[in-house]
């Protein structure tokens, strides 16, 4: 992506080096939000750690290396394309777009859906309307999930973004409010549906920011690599050796890459109704 000496975010919160452990507790909504807010379906025990600790936080000056500067750097102006896009996108629709902010963290976060650990991956709170990454994901997306490239990080930062949009949308209450009358099974399902949904919407990011000719040759294949590489059924089939379809909750690696790839080709934000289409 042709990203370097492009303007950054203001929406950016660099809380690296602050310890994120023994924050307030997990607050209204933990339970309600923890299911929906990976990009990989971690540990949700993760996410609510900690609870219970008195404050105390630390704060030690964080310096990063030049590398860990430069990924923040590249975070910066992908979450500041995504807000230009999207603002652009909501007008037309005579919508008003409200940014959300990126939170940098390293080991531990406090967040408004409660306290996370990297372990979590990169998530999106509704309760605060943030996103939170620790850069040292974006080695593991590199090295343990085979996805490099810088295209392939700005598809995660792009897909929970995404999920800021279904909250601004309104589907997020959609999805919340069906929790209640379904079983865990079917719950899953409509977890699934709206991973993938996010997906479609950082396809049309994508979509935008390929117009605005910042994509470079290979881009969209380590985007949609990536979304492969963190389908439920590949990532099923490397942590236990089976798939086991009743327990995904993101969707499978097909899924997700031709969902963010209709995005990626229509760039309409109304496109993407994983919620009527057939896609289970
Ligand atoms: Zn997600």
């Amino acid at each position: 992506m042709k990203w370097k000496g492009r303007q950054g975010s203001g929406n950016v919160e660099d809380r690296r080096g602050m310890s994120g452990k023994g924050l307030l507790g997990g607050g209204i909504g933990t339970i309600a939000i923890v299911i929906i807010i990976y990009l990989l379906g971690g540990d949700p025990s993760g996410i609510i750690q900690n609870a219970s600790q008195t404050p105390n936080q630390t704060e030690t000056e964080y310096k990063p290396t030049a590398e860990e500067q430069e990924l923040a750097d590249f975070a910066s102006v992908v979450l500041k394309e995504t807000e230009d896009t999207w603002t652009k996108l909501f007008q037309e629709n005579n919508k008003t777009y409200r940014c959300p902010k990126l939170v940098l963290f390293t080991d531990a976060v406090q967040s408004g859906c409660g306290s996370a650990s990297s372990n979590s991956g990169p998530f999106y709170c509704p309760g605060d309307e943030k996103v939170y990454i620790d850069l040292s994901f974006f080695d593991e997306l590199r090295t343990r999930f085979d996805a490099p490239g810088d295209f392939a990080m700005a598809y995660v930062i792009a897909h929970e973004v995404g999920h800021h949009i279904q909250l601004l949308l309104g589907i997020n209450d959609d999805y919340e409010s069906m929790r209640q009358e379904m079983s865990e099974k079917e719950f899953n399902k409509m977890t699934v549906r709206l991973e993938l949904q996010a997906d479609y919407f950082a396809g049309v990011w994508a979509h935008y920011a390929e117009r605005m000719n910042l994509l470079e040759e290979g881009d969209l294949e380590e985007a949609l690599n990536a979304a492969s590489a963190i389908g439920d059924d590949r990532l099923q089939k490397q942590n236990q050796g089976t798939v086991t379809p009743d327990t995904f909750t993101h969707g499978t690696s097909a899924q997700r890459s031709s969902w963010f790839l209709k995005g990626f080709k229509s760039g309409d934000m109304n496109g993407g109704d994983t919620f009527s289409a057939n896609v289970l």
